[in-house]
């Protein structure tokens, strides 16, 4: 579908590589131009990123706009919201789309700022009144409430949550328009990226298994035991928020509404009572595990399965008999 732009989704790539959370805007940009009966576009920055603006088209753009300049290869705020401020004045678009990431997050309030028009962060869903006014969905006080938040400017801009809609399938065979547009760069940003320095860190959301722990642990050092476990099924370790605050764990490991949301195949919750906020980042994992004392927990009523008792019993069981199984797999092989 050509013509208007109804949906501009932020096509954030870090290395060149897009970020998954860009695939599920176009799957509800998708949708939200279709109803508004105009285009799907997105806005590619960076250097040598043909393949990958096709991939947006695979993945439902009927548009990509694309920067393409050595100066943009790196994330820097300024430059793009910028290119993307002179864009969104050309096209018109009616909504913008921007991943809650650590760049959308920090790109998302300068664009709006820099247009004069409302954000809502940190949604987790999306849709259209009658009018075709986006009405943007996301929790308030706590997690106890799902709002429904109309910005009465335009365009209507919304940060959306990883992990909280679904792309399309990849279809090579849809067709679509990369338009090159020629970027300008504002010479001296203030900003310059001397190198990048890896933290390590794990990625909790893109995690298949997750061996998480909350206050039902007793020591930090225990954590080891979730350590071993999780080495052993091959998956990270999740936690609630009281172990982050209390400085055991990094806040990268925190599932919950203030943390990470989460959609692993497995998610083992170990002592963990199931609060709203805590629920709200792992509900829709595949298969929930729950370990608890307590059986009118509330992480109970949400599992697939469920043992009532003491993880420091069970967790040592279960390393146990997954090292036997382990060995005795080895041996077969010999
Ligand atoms: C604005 C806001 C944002 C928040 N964001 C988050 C968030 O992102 N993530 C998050 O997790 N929380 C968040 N919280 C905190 C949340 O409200 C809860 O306080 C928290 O989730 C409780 O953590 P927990 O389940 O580990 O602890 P508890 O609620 O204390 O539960 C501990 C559980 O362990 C069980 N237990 C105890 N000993 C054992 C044992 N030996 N074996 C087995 N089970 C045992 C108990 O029966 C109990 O069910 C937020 C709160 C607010 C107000």
């Amino acid at each position: 579908m050509g013509g208007e732009c109804g949906v501009l989704v932020f096509a954030e790539q870090e290395d060149g590589r897009i970020h998954n959370v860009v695939y599920e805007l176009l799957g509800k940009g998708r949708d939200l131009a279709n109803k508004l009966g105009k285009s799907l576009c997105a806005v590619l920055l960076g250097h040598n990123l043909d393949e990958e603006a096709k991939e947006l088209i695979y993945y439902g753009a009927d548009i990509v706009y694309l920067f393409d300049h050595p100066s943009l290869k790196e994330f820097d705020v300024i430059k793009y919201k910028h290119n993307i401020v002179k864009l969104v004045n050309s096209v018109k678009p009616d909504i913008i789309l921007v991943g809650a990431t650590r760049i959308g997050r920090s790109l998302a309030p300068r664009v709006a700022a820099a247009l004069r028009t409302g954000l809502t962060a940190d949604c987790v869903d999306l849709d259209l009144d009658e009018e075709g006014n986006l009405i943007q969905i996301r929790p308030a006080f706590s997690g106890n409430i799902m709002a429904q938040i109309k910005t009465r400017t335009k365009p209507q801009m919304a940060t959306v949550r990883y992990k909280m809609m679904r792309p399309l399938a990849r279809d090579p065979s849809r067709k679509g328009e990369i338009v090159k547009v020629d970027a300008e760069i504002p010479e001296d940003t203030g900003i310059e990226i001397l190198g990048k320095v890896d933290a390590g860190g794990i990625n909790i959301s893109e995690a298949e298994i997750i061996v998480a722990a909350g206050r039902g642990l007793k020591r930090p050092e225990d954590l080891r035991l979730l350590e071993e476990l999780a080495s052993l099924l091959g998956g990270v370790v999740g936690s609630s928020r009281p172990l982050v605050d209390a400085g055991w764990i990094s806040r990268e490991h925190q599932v919950g509404f203030s943390g990470n949301t989460v959609k692993p195949k497995v998610y083992f919750a170990f002592g963990i009572s199931g609060s709203p906020q805590h629920l709200f980042g792992m509900r829709d994992s595949d298969i929930i595990i729950a370990v608890n004392k307590d059986p009118s927990a509330p992480i109970i009523g949400v599992s697939d399965y469920y043992v009532i008792g003491d993880l420091y019993e069970i967790i040592p069981t279960l390393i146990h008999d997954l090292k036997k199984v382990r060995s005795a797999l080895t041996h077969d092989e010999e």
